[in-house]
C-alpha cells in the first residue's frame, strides 16, 4: 500500500509564502486567519459577495448601492481649496450625468484613469449630491478594448473574504486564484448516486464555484457547491469518527457475563424502582459487555435523569465477572460527590469504593495504588486515574462522567494507554443530535429520555439587577426559615482571579446585607480556592451549617444537595442556557418546592430576552439546548473548555445536521468495507479517493490508525 500524503496533494501542502503575493509578512498576517497553507486558502470562502452587474444606465441608482455602469468622462475640475476632491464629471450611455470624486489625485493620474471622451467601465458606491449621481473613489475603473469590451473582466459578483487587519481583499482574492490555480482533481470519494441526486458538483469545480459565485444563490450554504465541500468536511470528520469506532471494538476486550448476584443486593436496598428508561439502558450496557467487541457507549440523560444507579449496576456486571470498574470524573468535588452517592448504595454488597485523586499523597497514596492493583472492585477518581503509576488488576469498566469537559481526543487516549476496558460515557448536558453526531459519532448512545417520578418543578423568574434589595430581602427570610441557596456570581471572562475578587466582594456584601445573625451562614466555593477550604465549606452547606453558597460556576458540575432549593444567578444573560440549565439543575432534587432567580443587568438585549425567557418556559434540558443552538450557535454552545468540539470550516452543524446523518451513515459503510476487504481496500479506486480525502482534510488520528502515514 502506499503510504504517505498523496503526491496530488502537495502543491496544496507547500510553503503559504509559495501563492502569488504573499510574502513573509503576510504569511504572519494569514495565520490569525487560520490560513498556515494553499490547502486552507481552498477553504476560506467568501462571506458575501458585491453585486457589480452593469446597469444600462444610471437613473435607476439608490443612495448606498453599487452602480456598475460604463461613463464617459468630460470634464475634470481640479480641488476648489486645499482638502477639497477632484471631480470628474461624466455621462452614462443614456446621457445622465454622474460625478466622479477623487480625494487622493492628481491631475496625471486622472488624464490617464479617466482621459476625456473615453468610455471606461466604473463601478462604485453611489450617494447623492444635489440631487446628483456621485461615485466617491470608485473600486473599479476599466478601459474599454475597441469592441467595447472591458480590458479585464469585472466579476458579476466580486466575492467579499472575511478579514483580519491588513489583509485587503485584493490580496485574499489572488492568493484565492492562486490557490485554485494549483488544485488538484482528485478521485471522487463522494459516492456517485449521492452526488447525482444533490446535483453537486466535482470537487475541483465546486472550489471553482464557491470563491467565483455567479449569484446570491451561490453564496448560500445550501448552494451545490458549498453543499459539498461541507459534505466532504463531514464525511472526513465522520470516516475518523467510524475509524477509531472500529479500532476500539476491534480490540477484543473479554466479555463481562455480570450474573446478578452484587445487582441485586444493591436493587433490593434502593428506595425505589428504575424507570423504563434506566431498565433499557442497563439492558444496553450489560449487553455491550457480554459481547466480545469492546463497549463504547454514550449514556446521555438530563440533570437529574438517573444516570448515577445506571452507571453502578453497569459498574457492577464488571465486579460480578471478576473484574474491576472505574469511574472517572472531571474534577475533584464530582469525585466526592460520586463516592458520597455510591458509597451508601454499594453498602448491601460490602463492597468500599477506592476514590483516587491528585490529592493524594505519599503513604495514603501508596496504599490506594496497592490497593487498586489487588483488584479493589470499585475505583473513583479524577483523570489521576489514568495516570502512568496506576494499574489495574483487571480493569473491565470504565465509566466517564464527562460532563462536557472532556473530548474525543482524550476518549482514546485511554485505549492509547494500554488500557481496553468497556467504555461508558456519561454526559449530563443534553446536546441535540447534530452536535451529538459530530462529536460522538463514534459511539453507540442511550438515552434517558425520562426523569425519575417526585421531581419537584422549579420555579423561574427573571429580576433586574436593580431589585438587588429585594432579592437579599426574601433571601434572608428564606434563610431564617433554615432554607438553604445557592448565589452565583456574574461569568468573568478568561479571567480566574477577577472572577475570584468578583466571588469574594459579593461574599462580603451578602454577609454584611443579612446581618450579623446570618452572615455566619454564608460560605464561598471557588474553583481557585485551596482543596481543603474547598471541602469544609463544601461540607458545611452540606450539613447546614451553611445556609448560604456563593459561588463561581464550579457548583455546576453535579453538586447534588436536595435541601437546598432556591438558585440565584447573577448576570444570568451572560452565561450559556445549557449552563443556567446545569446551575438551575441543582435545586429541585429534594421534596420541597423550590426557586430560581435569574438576575440580570438592564437593558436586556432583545435576543438575550428571548433565550432568558426559554429558561422560563421549560425545564426539558433537550428543548433547551436546541433553542441555545438556535440561538447562540454551536461553537458557544459547547463552551470554550469543550476542548474536543469539532471545528469546521464550511460545515455548519447547527443548520446541515440531516448531511451530517448522511455523512455518518456512508462512512460507517466505508469502515465495514475496509474491515472486509483489509489491506486490499487500499489499493482499491474508492480506497485512494478516501485516502485522499483524509489526507486532504488533515484527519491527523485517523491516517495514523490506519498505519497509511
Ligand atoms: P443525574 O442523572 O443527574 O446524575 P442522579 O443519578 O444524581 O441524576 O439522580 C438524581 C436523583 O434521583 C438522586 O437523588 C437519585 O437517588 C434519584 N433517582 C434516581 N433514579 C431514580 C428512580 N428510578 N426513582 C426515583 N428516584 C431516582
Ligand atoms: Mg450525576
Amino acid at each position: 500500500m502506499t503510504k504517505g500524503r498523496p503526491e496530488i496533494l502537495f502543491p496544496l501542502f507547500a510553503e503559504i509564502t509559495t501563492l502569488d503575493g504573499v510574502g513573509p509578512k503576510l504569511a504572519k498576517l494569514f495565520e490569525k486567519l487560520d490560513l498556515t497553507r494553499p490547502r486552507d486558502v481552498l477553504f476560506h470562502l467568501p462571506e458575501r459577495a458585491v453585486d457589480r452587474r452593469p446597469a444600462p444606465d444610471s437613473s435607476e441608482a439608490r443612495h448606498g448601492e453599487i452602480l456598475t455602469t460604463i461613463l464617459t468622462p468630460a470634464r475634470h475640475r481640479a480641488p476648489s481649496r486645499r482638502g477639497a476632491p477632484w471631480h470628474v464629471d461624466a455621462q452614462d450611455t443614456a446621457g445622465n450625468p454622474v460625478t466622479l470624486v477623487y480625494f487622493r489625485a492628481g491631475r496625471d493620474m486622472l488624464a490617464d484613469l479617466l482621459t476625456i471622451g473615453a468610455p471606461r467601465l466604473v463601478s462604485g458606491k453611489v450617494e447623492f449630491w444635489n440631487d446628483r449621481v456621485q461615485l466617491i473613489q470608485p473600486e473599479h475603473v476599466i478601459a474599454l478594448d475597441e469592441n467595447g469590451d472591458p480590458v479585464e473582466p469585472l466579476p458579476a459578483f466580486e466575492p467579499v473574504y472575511p478579514l483580519t487587519q491588513g489583509v485587503t481583499q485584493r490580496v485574499l482574492h489572488k492568493a484565492a486564484r492562486s490557490a485554485l490555480a494549483r488544485a488538484p482533481e482528485p478521485p471522487e470519494w463522494i459516492d456517485t448516486g449521492l452526488l447525482r441526486r444533490r446535483k453537486w458538483p466535482a470537487w475541483r469545480a465546486a472550489l471553482e464555484a464557491a470563491h467565483a459565485p455567479a449569484s446570491e444563490e451561490e453564496l448560500a450554504a445550501a448552494a451545490p457547491a458549498r453543499e459539498r465541500l461541507a459534505y466532504d468536511e463531514m464525511l472526513s470528520h465522520q470516516l475518523a469518527l467510524s475509524l477509531a469506532r472500529a479500532s476500539m471494538r476491534k480490540t477484543k476486550g473479554r466479555p463481562s457475563h455480570g450474573d446478578g448476584r452484587l445487582q441485586g443486593k444493591v436493587r433490593g436496598a434502593l428506595p425505589f424502582d428504575l424507570t423504563a428508561a434506566q431498565e433499557k439502558a442497563v439492558g444496553e450496557v450489560h449487553a455491550d459487555m457480554a459481547a466480545t467487541d469492546r463497549m463504547n457507549r454514550l449514556l446521555q440523560g438530563d440533570v437529574g435523569s438517573g444516570k448515577t444507579v445506571v452507571a453502578l449496576l453497569s459498574m457492577l456486571a464488571a465486579v460480578e465477572a471478576g473484574g474491576q470498574a472505574a469511574l472517572m470524573a472531571p474534577t475533584e468535588i464530582l469525585a466526592r460527590q460520586h463516592l458520597e452517592s455510591l458509597a451508601p448504595m454499594l453498602a448491601a454488597t460490602g463492597i468500599e469504593p477506592v476514590l483516587l485523586t491528585g490529592r493524594d499523597k505519599g503513604k495514603a497514596r501508596e496504599a490506594k495504588l496497592m490497593a487498586i492493583m489487588d483488584g479493589a472492585p470499585v475505583v473513583l477518581g479524577t483523570h489521576a486515574l489514568f495516570q502512568k503509576d496506576v494499574a489495574f488488576r483487571d480493569l473491565r469498566l470504565a465509566v466517564i462522567d464527562e460532563q462536557h469537559r472532556f473530548g474525543v481526543r482524550q476518549r482514546m487516549d485511554l485505549s492509547a494507554k494500554g488500557l481496553k476496558p468497556d467504555v461508558l460515557v456519561m454526559t449530563a448536558t443534553p446536546i441535540p443530535r447534530s452536535l451529538a453526531l459530530a462529536n460522538y459519532g463514534d459511539m453507540d448512545v442511550s438515552v434517558l429520555d425520562e426523569k425519575p417520578p417526585g421531581r419537584k418543578p422549579v420555579t423561574t423568574a427573571l429580576i433586574s439587577s436593580e431589585k438587588m434589595d429585594q432579592v437579599v430581602e426574601r433571601l434572608a427570610k428564606a434563610l431564617w426559615e433554615g432554607r438553604r441557596a445557592y448565589w452565583v456570581c456574574p461569568l468573568v471572562e478568561e479571567s480566574d482571579t477577577k472572577d475570584l475578587a468578583a466571588a469574594e466582594a459579593r461574599a462580603r456584601e451578602l454577609r454584611d446585607r443579612l446581618g450579623p445573625a446570618l452572615a455566619p451562614m454564608v460560605a464561598l466555593v471557588h474553583g481557585r480556592m485551596p482543596p481543603a477550604e474547598k471541602d469544609s465549606a463544601m461540607a458545611a452547606f452540606i450539613s447546614g451549617e451553611a445556609r448560604l453558597l456563593v459561588a463561581t460556576t464550579v457548583i455546576e458540575v453535579g453538586v447534588n444537595v436536595p435541601e437546598a432549593t432556591i438558585m440565584v444567578i447573577e448576570g444570568a444573560d451572560s452565561f450559556g442556557l445549557a449552563q443556567l440549565h446545569q446551575l438551575r439543575g441543582r435545586v429541585g432534587r429534594g421534596g420541597d418546592a423550590s426557586t430560581c432567580l435569574l438576575m440580570y443587568d438592564p437593558p436586556l438585549t432583545e435576543n438575550a430576552r428571548a433565550r432568558l425567557s426559554v429558561m422560563r418556559e421549560t425545564e426539558d434540558g433537550f428543548v433547551i439546548a436546541e433553542e441555545d443552538l438556535r440561538l447562540r450557535g454551536a461553537g458557544d454552545l459547547l463552551g470554550v473548555q469543550q476542548s474536543g468540539a469539532v471545528k469546521f470550516r464550511v460545515a455548519d452543524i447547527e443548520t446541515q445536521a440531516e448531511l451530517m446523518e448522511i455523512a455518518q451513515d456512508e462512512a460507517r459503510l466505508d469502515v465495514a468495507r475496509m474491515e472486509a476487504e483489509g489491506e486490499s481496500f487500499w489499493g482499491s479506486e474508492r480506497g485512494q479517493a478516501l485516502r485522499a480525502l483524509l489526507y486532504l482534510m488533515e484527519r491527523d488520528a485517523a491516517i495514523r490508525l490506519l498505519g497509511v502515514g
